[in-house]
């Protein structure tokens, strides 16, 4: 690994809010290493940032992600926005692999300098979702992004916990693929602000609509004053309904700062990505302990039966202290 000197951070940062996708990418690389220069990214960055919308898009793979991404990208460039887009993959400690990146045909837009994109996995080293993606949107959104899509791959559990990182979350459904069952037994309803039945060129697509409706009417957002998810319907590949999502993702976008739920979901995700980091290094240095004060020797009296694992673990919380 190479030394923090190696590193010229002041110049990336700048570098990175003029729209050079270069340094953008270094820095993101940078987030993806756990690179030691990070701390100073952060803090040269921490003023620049809370300006981007960040728009999680979710689904099963199919059903159109990737074709939505780059239709909204093309609306969102169309009003002159700077547009990031990270496509990750919560089931990967690999990044930037052919795999994702292949996923990405946006080949409209490979070549705008006001549109960044990058696949990067969201596995933290030591298991279950790392700070890396709420730390590469920081990336973007101090690099002036006015707004942000983060695309992921599959419907699970680590998915919908990136969805929460989101300002704004796109549900992408299709008909007949049981996505609504789906999507109600990963718990993605509850985190969807907008949903999309996307191929409404197929047979179902009204069908579809209206299960989500209902299953959503089920839920408890009728109180007045909350928000209530529009379900609509796109033929991505042929850029059908664009206007209506982009109307949805503005009414949304005002909704949050009308309420204060904007700050709120900021809140949220600053409190996930500091615990994170907090937890990454509580880890760290308990794997730095002493011999005989660390882990594996407390857990050693465990097996013995010459201590409980509660007292085990106060020993090890007071050796940290
Ligand atoms: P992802 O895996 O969710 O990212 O899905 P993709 O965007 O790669 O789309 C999967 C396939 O569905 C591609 O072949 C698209 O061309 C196609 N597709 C996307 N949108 C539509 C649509 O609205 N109607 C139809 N019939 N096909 C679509």
């Amino acid at each position: 690994m190479r030394s923090r000197r190696d590193v010229d951070v002041a110049a990336l940062v700048d570098q990175a809010r003029a729209g050079h996708p270069r340094a953008v990418g270094r820095l993101i690389s940078l987030v993806e290493n756990a690179h030691p220069a990070l701390r100073e990214v952060m803090a040269a960055l921490a003023p620049h940032t809370g300006r981007a919308h960040v728009i999680g898009l979710t689904g099963s793979p199919g059903v159109g992600k990737s074709t939505t991404t780059t239709m909204l990208v093309t609306a969102f460039r169309g009003r002159g926005a700077r547009v990031g887009v990270l496509a990750v993959d919560p089931t990967s400690p690999f990044s930037g692999g052919a795999l994702l990146g292949d996923r990405i045909r946006m080949t409209d837009h490979v070549l705008d300098p006001e549109v960044y994109i990058r696949s990067m996995a969201s596995r933290g080293h030591l298991g279950g979702l790392s700070w890396t993606t709420p730390q590469a949107l920081r990336v973007l959104d101090g690099a002036g992004c006015d707004v942000i899509l983060v695309e992921t791959v599959g419907v699970g559990q680590s998915e919908v916990e990136i969805a929460g990182l989101a300002d704004t979350t796109v549900v992408l459904l299709a008909p007949g693929m049981g996505d609504g069952v789906q999507a109600a037994k990963a718990g993605i309803l509850e985190v969807g602000d907008v949903f999309v039945v996307n191929k409404a060129d197929r047979d179902g697509a009204e069908t579809t609509v209206r299960e989500i409706r209902h299953m959503i009417s089920l839920g408890d957002r009728t109180e007045p004053g909350l928000w209530r998810p529009p379900v609509l319907k796109t033929v991505a590949d042929r850029g059908v309904g664009f206007g209506e999502v982009m109307e949805g993702l503005d009414k949304h976008l005002a909704w949050m700062r009308d309420t204060g739920e904007l700050d709120r979901r900021r809140l949220r995700r600053a409190t996930k990505e500091v615990e994170a980091i907090a937890l990454a290094r509580l880890r760290e240095r308990m794997g730095g302990l002493r011999s005989g004060q660390g882990v594996e020797a407390v857990a050693r009296e465990v097996v013995d039966g010459t201590l409980d694992p509660y007292a085990a673990a106060d020993r090890v919380v007071s050796a940290l202290a």
